[in-house]
């Protein structure tokens, strides 16, 4: 067996504790790393690999970061999806006997980082944890950079994949046992990318974690009733503190949540709905949160995501929020105030959870000065709002004046970023240490006084008193100077080109006096400086609370200032069936578009008695994607306490909103489009209850024209004969339209386009009946498509047009020698029955007997 030297066999006794992660092995000013770890790292980091002896034959690969600038690389590991273990040096090497003994201080892991630089200031940094007792999961989110956890549980597979996606984690740790059984993990690391770490806790540990976990958490026994509650947090406590090995002090709140509380919006709603990012690049930018976050403070852009993702269903709830919104409008002056108010609060969360964890510098501590200074200010003026909610809200803010004070007492205004060297502490703060600094400041002065004697004494004008690191204080003479100076006054001590520098047995004595009390001051400083975070640590639930405050107050500040930009109006949400809503816009759509381009209002009505499901036809592009989802939008805004585009609006209590929009194809997940299509589609028809909004766009053309049609009939039917959910259903299925005669709750209405000059025009108007015409050759001509295939093709519908099959199918064949592939003008022509027991409806015929509504058009737009 290879033998290791000495400090080899600790490096590798200490990376059996990190298998999975990197370990940088602090060695004096560098952090090393070895062996994989040292052949990945330098891959990935670009770095120079090399390698060192350690007691065999073959050298070690290794390669390193000099410790000061290790943030930044750890940061790119991090984003990088790995793991990190930080090694220090645990004692003094000079005193040290053999190998200096090393430690593992901490895992840096994407759910637990800490650093501002790796944090988004506007966005949460969840890790979650999901254990399984009895039949039910049970999920816990931590965001330890803010000090917030998240508590709930959930009975199926799906709901809980849908909650763990809500909090978008960054790491989720999940049970082993739970990890064998389902495919949580694998498909949340493959389709999302989150970090899956296996985890559970030894049945041997469970109790004493649990009284650790206990005393930690105030409110553990009411909020962690039942044992899958309990089971996740001493599972996310234990992992926390297996990786951070320091004070969690700042983990307090716990909040828990029935899901079934708000309204549920799946991964899928959340993502066609374009909630929070778009759906083609991604960005918060063109989705509503984008629109909505008019927040000042990262404390109020995160609560805004949480609300956006948790619309509310009590009412009394929403109806606080819209009356603070209310309060707002009829003060519009005081919104600009406010926000100058709110500009001079730092994020106090995450200054809160830097004190307990130990890692907020004196420009924090600063910070927070600041921004509780700014909190009576931000009270006055919201004082002179009419709204119930606001004043108590303003009763129950702690203004933590009693903080404020003691910072300004201990800190100084304008701190160094080190914590290390001074310059941070008050005068009058601490007796002994503005006794070091009159040593220092008398010494200074003496050196002054000295500098002049000398001068006087040589007669040298230049003689000059300087400091360096190397020799300390010196006497520096310009080389000119020289010779008036006698011969063995002062020591030489250095030789410059152009001066020669010396020292006096005085000089280097006061020199020890100074650097003495520097060195004491910067040592005292830091004491002091770790006692002022100390204590402050000790109050961090009231910062918290006050952050939570704070950030409510600034997301109704920014309800009101996008409803006054928008000119929205207060919703009349309510518990009973109708949704009413006149002239309603598309929020995200209306605040983008062009200043040439007039954003079309719409209404809509819908009610179980009479007007239950929309079937809306039109053209491709004549907006009936952008109307389903301002229908939902226009829902949710309502739900979150926001005031909504529309000139008025009447909201029933939505308990949950399907969406089957676009096309996406799961390849990771290895699914169609169509089996994509079929499976959301499923969900709204089986989970949808008669409170839920259901959005169905163009069911059915992911297969053939007759497949297609036959689902969408179908699956019209069923909503409307079992859900009884209030739903819009978009389709090309012309031939649907006619459903009307026999779904008494069915309302045809239609995009409307018009045309002019042989072209079509699209009016982006939703107006009832159905739609006549397709217009399909018009907007892939519009689009783009080469002049020779949009020819072509309206050469085969004509030939279409006159209803022959042969000349159908010769069509196709010419067609396709011609180029483009008409599969399913291939098909033979079928009859297609509808099972409609009164027969009432004609059957639909998609054969030559009779004219498709696109084959009209063409043939009249010829
Ligand atoms: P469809 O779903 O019918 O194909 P979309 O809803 O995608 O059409 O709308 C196409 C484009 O038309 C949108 O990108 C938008 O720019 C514009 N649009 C849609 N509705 C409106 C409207 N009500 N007012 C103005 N422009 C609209």
């Amino acid at each position: 067996m290879a033998k290791y030297t000495p400090m080899i066999e600790q490096y590798l006794k200490i990376k059996a504790q990190a298998p999975d992660a990197f370990l940088f092995f602090r060695l004096g000013d560098f952090y090393e790393l070895f062996f994989e770890d040292a052949q990945l790292a330098a891959e990935e980091l670009e770095i120079t690999l090399t390698g060192r002896g350690g007691g065999t034959e073959e050298r070690i690969p290794m390669c390193g970061v000099p410790y000061h600038s290790a943030s930044t690389y750890i940061e790119r590991l991090i984003e990088k999806g790995y793991k990190v273990a930080i090694c220090e040096q645990v004692e003094d090497p000079s005193s040290a006997k053999g190998v200096v003994r090393r430690e593992i201080i901490r895992f840096v892991t994407p759910g637990t980082v800490m650093e501002e630089s790796m944090l988004t200031d506007q966005e949460n940094n969840f890790l979650v944890t999901v254990v399984q007792s009895h039949s039910l999961y049970g999920l816990s989110a931590v965001d330890l950079s803010t000090g917030e956890i998240h508590l709930t549980e959930l009975q199926d597979l799906s709901s809980l994949l849908d909650e763990i996606l809500s909090y978008q984690p960054k790491e989720l740790l999940v049970e082993d046992a739970l990890l064998d059984r389902e495919d949580i993990g694998t498909m949340l690391q493959k389709r999302y990318r989150v970090m899956v770490t296996p985890f559970s806790v030894e049945e041997s540990q469970f109790e004493d974690l649990l009284k650790k976990v206990e005393s930690q958490f105030p409110t553990f026994h009411q909020e962690c009733s039942t044992v899958g509650l309990k089971k996740g947090l001493v599972t996310l406590y234990a992992y926390l503190q297996n990786t951070q090995k320091r004070s969690l002090g700042h983990l307090q709140r716990l909040h828990r949540y029935d899901a079934k509380q708000y309204m549920m919006l799946d991964e899928v709603a959340r993502r066609n709905l374009e909630l929070t990012i778009t759906m083609g690049e991604g960005k918060k930018r063109g989705s509503l949160l984008g629109l909505l976050d008019q927040s000042v403070t990262a404390m109020g852009s995160r609560l805004l995501k949480k609300w956006l993702d948790k619309p509310l269903l009590r009412l009394e709830e929403i109806q606080n929020r819209q009356d603070v919104v209310a309060a707002y409008l009829e003060h519009l002056l005081l919104l600009d105030d406010v926000r100058v108010q709110l500009k001079n609060v730092y994020d106090l969360e995450r200054l809160a959870a830097r004190i307990s964890y130990g890692s907020a510098t004196a420009r924090d501590l600063v910070a927070l000065h600041r921004s509780l200074a700014a909190i009576p200010d931000l009270k006055d003026l919201l004082r002179q709002l009419p709204s119930k909610r606001i004043h108590s809200l303003l009763v129950e803010i702690d203004e933590c004046v009693d903080l404020q004070t003691y910072i300004s007492k201990a800190i100084v205004a304008e701190p160094p970023l080190s914590v290390k060297e001074g310059g941070i502490i008050q005068t009058g703060y601490h007796e002994q240490l503005d006794q070091y600094r009159d040593v220092q400041k008398n010494g200074k002065q003496w050196i002054a006084t000295l500098e002049q004697q000398e001068r006087n004494r040589t007669g040298i004008k230049s003689l000059k008193i300087g400091y360096n690191r190397i020799f300390g204080y010196y006497i520096e003479i310009s080389r000119s100077n020289l010779r008036n100076l006698p011969e063995g006054l002062y020591e030489r001590k250095q030789t410059l080109a152009n001066a020669e520098r010396f020292i006096t047995p005085e000089l280097k004595q006061k020199e020890q006096l100074i650097l003495d009390a520097s060195e004491k001051s910067m040592d005292l400083e830091y004491e002091l400086f770790c006692g002022v975070r100390n204590h402050l640590a000790t109050h961090v639930g009231r910062l918290q609370k006050l952050a939570e405050q704070v950030a409510e107050l600034d997301v109704l500040h920014a309800f009101a200032k996008v409803s006054a930009e928008g000119q929205y109006v207060r919703p009349e949400v309510h518990e009973g069936d109708e949704m009413v809503v006149v002239a309603g816009r598309h929020p995200v759509v209306e605040a983008l578009a062009r200043d040439d381009q007039e954003f079309i209002a719409n209404d809509v009505e819908l009610n179980h008695q009479s007007r239950e499901l929309y079937l809306i036809t039109g053209p491709n592009m004549a907006g009936k994607s952008t109307y389903m989802r301002q229908v939902a939008l226009i829902t949710i805004l309502s739900q979150i306490g926001c005031f909504v585009p529309a000139q008025s609006a009447r909201i029933p209590l939505t308990d949950r909103i399907f969406t089957r929009i676009g096309a996406a194809d799961d390849l990771v997940g290895g699914r169609s489009t169509f089996m994509v299509e079929m499976a959301e589609t499923c969900q709204a028809l089986r989970e949808a209850t008669s409170r839920s909004l259901i959005l169905l766009d163009e069911v059915g053309r992911g297969t053939s024209t007759y497949d297609g049609l036959a689902l969408a009939h179908a699956i019209v039917e069923y909503i409307h004969d079992h859900v009884g959910a209030k739903t819009l259903f978009s389709t090309h299925y012309h031939e649907l339209t006619q459903l009307d005669q026999k779904l008494e709750r069915l309302v045809n209405v239609h995009a409307k386009c018009i045309e002019k000059d042989g072209k079509v025009v699209f009016l982006h108007r939703i107006v009832s009946g159905g739609a006549d015409r397709s217009y399909g050759i018009h907007v892939a001509e519009l689009a783009g498509l080469p002049t020779t295939v949009i020819q072509r093709a309206k050469v085969i519908l004509e030939r279409l047009e006159v209803g022959s099959t042969e000349s159908a199918v010769a069509c196709a064949v010419s067609a396709q020698a011609n180029g483009p592939h008409l599969s399913e003008v291939h098909e033979e022509p079928m009859v297609y029955q509808t099972d409609d027991p009164d027969g009432q409806l004609s059957l639909f015929d998609f054969g030559g007997a009779k004219k498709s509504q696109e084959q009209e058009v063409v043939h009249e737009a010829e």
